[in-house]
């Protein structure tokens, strides 16, 4: 190899580094726009994950929220004078605030 060869393959490799650098320049602007309209994956599978527990714990023998009409869901209050006791709730939280005693 003599030196105009070295030359050549060194220009070669600086310009497929330049290339490179582009194209993922690019492709990580795309997946921003991607991400920006749809979110990102870990946002995905919570929502998928919040539906399917909303899905399971509507009960045949659950209510109907008193504000919205929707199916209620029960839980355990975390805080408050009632820390500790179930409660029906509506299933569309945080959208809806409707809660029944049970
Ligand atoms: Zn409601």
């Amino acid at each position: 190899m003599n030196c105009d060869d070295s030359l050549v393959v060194a220009n070669c490799l600086l310009v497929l580094c330049n290339r490179l650098t582009m194209m993922i320049g690019r492709q990580i602007e795309r997946q921003l726009e991607v991400f920006k309209v749809e979110g990102g994956f870990t946002e995905g599978l919570t929502a998928e994950r919040l539906a399917y527990r909303k899905q399971q714990s509507v009960s045949a023998d659950a209510p109907v929220c008193p504000l919205c009409g929707k199916p209620m869901i029960k839980r355990v209050a975390k805080k408050g004078i009632n820390s500790g006791k179930e409660f029906w709730s509506c299933s569309d939280y945080p959208q809806c605030n409707g809660t029944r005693r049970i």
